[in-house]
C-alpha cells in the first residue's frame, strides 16, 4: 500500500528529468529566478564513475555499463528493436559520445519541402540564438567555419582536421557536401570529472545549480501522473512514487518541464488521464505517442592506401538536397579514441590509421504508424502500466545509408586513396539511441502535440522540453538541438508566467 502526502510548494516549476534536455530547462530558469523543483527518478551516487581527458583524448573512463530495458515492455513492430535507457542522475549522459552538430537551415526546409506533416513550427533562425545560448556550457572543440549542412557553433577550441583530409575534403565540396572535424563536447579539453563521461547533463550542470540553493533536486522520484483540473483549466501538481519506499507524493506546481527521454515522456503523458483528457494529457487529436523516430545507423569501415588521421574525427555532412528524397539522407561520423591511438602507435604512424571507421547516422520520415503506447496487459517496475513500442525503419532509409557509404567511398576514391569497404552492417532499430518525435512540435493540433514553443497545445502550462517535441529528426545528433529548444521553451515559460499567461 503507498501512502500519500502534500508538499506546499504550488509557486513551483517542476522540472521532469536531469538528463541534458531537462538541465538545459533547469539551468535556464533558476537562472531566471524561477524556483525550481527537479524530480529525478534515479538515485543519487547513480552517476558515478570517473573521466580523465588530456588535450581532448579520454586516458581514464570508469563506467557503469549501459543497460536495455525488458521488463514491461512488448515490441510491435521491427522485431529487433532495442530500448537502452539509463535511470539515474544524467539519464543517457552517463553513457553518450558527446557530438554536437547543430540542425541547418536545410534540415528545417528538407522537412519543409517533406510537405504539412513535417512542416516545423520554428525555423533555424528561432533556434540560433539558443544554440548559441546553450554551446558555451558544452565547451565544444570544432571547426568555426560553417557549412549548409553544417552550421559552425560556438566553438571553444578550434580544431582542424589532417592534412590528408583535404583532398577528400576538396572532392565533397566540388558535389556540394562538407567535410570538418565532428563538433565535441569538451572535445580538445583537458579535465577530470566525477561521472562515466566526459560531460554528465547533472554532474556538469545540475550539481553547480544546487550549489546556489535556488534548486530543489529530489532523487528517487518516478513521477507517475501530471495531474489536470478542470477547473483551474492548467495541471496543477504532479504525483511521484518513491522508488525506495513506495510511498506516492503529490506535488503543487505552476508548470511543468517534462524532459523524461522521449519513451518516458510520452508514456507519463499517455498515463496522465482525466475526464477532460481520456486518452492522455493534452492528447485532443490522437498524436501523443506517434510520430516516433530513431536514426537508422550503419557501421563502415575502410581500408585505405595512406594512412588517415582520426583526431579530430570527421564529419561528412549528408548530400545536397536537391540529390536526395525529401527526409531521407546521412551523414558519415569517423570513428576516433584511445584504442584507436595505441593501434597506430603499433603501426608505426601514430595518430593515423590505414583503415576508417564510420558511424552513418540515417534519417526516417516520422510515420504515425510508429509509435510509443501503454500496454495495460504489462506492468513497469513503479506499478505502472507497461510500454509498446512500434517501430520499424523504411526501405528509403537503408537506401539512404547505403548511398552515404557509396558516396564515402567514392570520395576515397577520388582522392586516390583506393578504398576498400571491409565492414559493413545495418543496426538493429534503436541501436543510435536517439528516440524522438513521440510528442512533436506542429502549428496544428491534428499533427502535433507542442507549438512553437514546446508548450502544449491543449495544456498551456506543460512543455515538453526533450528530443519527443522534435518534429522530425534530421542527420545530426539529436542532444544539443533538444538541449537549445528547452532553453528557449523555458525563458518563454518564465514569460508566460510572469506575464500571467498562465
Ligand atoms: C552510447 C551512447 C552514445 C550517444 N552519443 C550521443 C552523441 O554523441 N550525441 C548526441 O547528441 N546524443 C548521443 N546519445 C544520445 C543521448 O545521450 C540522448 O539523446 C540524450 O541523453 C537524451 O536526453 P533526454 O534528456 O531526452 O533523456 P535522458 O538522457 O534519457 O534523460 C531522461 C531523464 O529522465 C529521468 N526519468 C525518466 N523517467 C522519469 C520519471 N517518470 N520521473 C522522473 N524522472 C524520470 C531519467 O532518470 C533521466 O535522468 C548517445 C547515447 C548513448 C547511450
Amino acid at each position: 500500500m503507498h501512502s500519500q502526502s502534500d508538499t506546499p510548494g504550488d509557486e513551483t516549476v517542476v522540472v521532469i528529468g536531469s538528463g541534458p534536455a531537462g538541465a538545459a530547462a533547469a539551468v535556464q530558469l533558476v537562472n531566471a529566478g524561477v524556483k525550481v523543483t527537479l524530480l529525478e527518478a534515479g538515485l543519487a551516487g547513480q552517476a558515478r564513475g570517473l573521466t580523465a581527458r588530456v588535450g581532448g583524448l579520454t586516458v581514464l573512463r570508469l563506467h557503469r555499463p549501459i543497460t536495455t530495458r525488458t521488463e514491461g515492455l512488448t515490441i510491435a513492430g521491427d522485431p529487433s528493436t532495442i530500448l537502452y535507457e539509463d535511470i539515474a542522475p544524467g539519464g543517457l549522459t552517463n553513457h553518450w559520445s558527446c557530438a554536437v552538430p547543430r540542425f541547418s537551415a536545410d534540415d528545417f526546409l528538407d522537412a519543409r519541402r517533406a510537405g504539412e506533416a513535417y512542416t516545423w513550427p520554428i525555423d533555424y533562425p528561432d533556434l540560433e540564438p539558443w544554440y548559441d545560448r546553450v554551446e558555451p556550457l558544452l565547451q565544444i572543440s570544432g571547426s568555426r567555419a560553417s557549412a549548409p549542412q553544417l552550421p559552425a557553433g560556438r566553438i571553444r577550441d578550434e580544431r582542424s582536421l589532417g592534412a590528408e583530409w583535404r583532398k577528400i575534403a576538396a572532392a565533397a565540396a566540388s558535389e556540394g557536401q562538407a567535410v570538418m572535424p565532428v563538433p565535441y563536447v569538451y572535445g580538445a579539453r583537458t579535465t577530470v570529472t566525477r561521472s562515466g563521461t566526459v560531460f554528465n547533463s547533472f554532474v556538469r550542470l545540475v550539481k553547480p545549480l544546487m550549489r546556489t540553493g535556488r534548486i530543489d533536486v529530489r532523487y528517487g522520484k518516478q513521477v507517475t501522473e501530471l495531474q489536470w483540473s478542470g477547473a483551474a483549466r492548467r495541471v496543477t501538481a504532479v504525483l511521484a512514487r518513491d522508488r525506495q519506499t513506495g510511498a506516492d507524493e503529490r506535488i503543487p506546481c505552476r508548470a511543468v518541464v517534462v524532459a523524461a527521454g522521449a519513451v518516458n515522456t510520452a508514456k507519463l503523458l499517455l498515463q496522465s488521464t482525466s475526464g477532460d483528457f481520456p486518452d492522455g494529457l493534452g492528447n485532443s487529436h490522437g498524436v501523443l505517442g506517434r510520430y516516433l523516430h530513431d536514426h537508422p545507423i550503419g557501421k563502415l569501415v575502410i581500408d585505405v592506401n595512406t594512412p588517415l588521421a582520426f583526431t579530430p574525427a570527421a564529419y561528412v555532412t549528408r548530400l545536397a538536397l536537391d540529390r536526395t528524397v525529401p527526409l531521407f539522407a546521412a551523414s558519415c561520423l569517423q570513428w576516433s579514441g584511445v584504442h584507436y591511438f595505441v593501434r597506430s602507435l603499433l603501426q608505426g604512424h601514430p595518430g593515423r590509421l590505414r583503415s576508417a571507421g564510420f558511424s552513418l547516422f540515417g534519417t526516417m520520415a516520422p510515420a504515425a504508424e510508429n509509435f510509443v503506447a501503454l500496454d495495460p496487459t504489462k506492468r513497469s517496475s513503479d506499478g505502472s502500466p507497461g510500454v509498446t513500442l512500434k517501430i520499424s525503419y523504411p526501405a528509403q532509409s537503408v537506401a539512404a545509408l547505403e548511398a552515404a557509404r557509396d558516396q564515402m567511398v567514392h570520395l576515397l576514391d577520388r582522392a586516390q586513396l583506393e578504398p576498400k569497404v571491409s565492414l559493413w552492417m545495418i543496426d538493429p532499430v534503436g541501436s543510435a539511441i536517439h528516440f524522438a518525435g513521440s510528442c512533436r512540435m506542429h502549428a496544428s493540433p491534428a499533427f502535433g502535440m507542442l507549438d512553437a514553443w514546446n508548450r502544449m497545445h491543449a495544456v498551456r502550462n506543460v512543455i515538453v522540453a526533450d528530443s519527443a517535441a522534435f518534429t522530425t529528426g534530421s542527420e545530426k545528433n539529436p542532444v544539443l538541438t533538444a538541449m537549445a529548444l528547452a532553453a528557449r521553451a523555458s525563458e518563454r515559460l518564465v514569460d508566460d508566467l510572469r506575464r500571467g499567461d498562465i
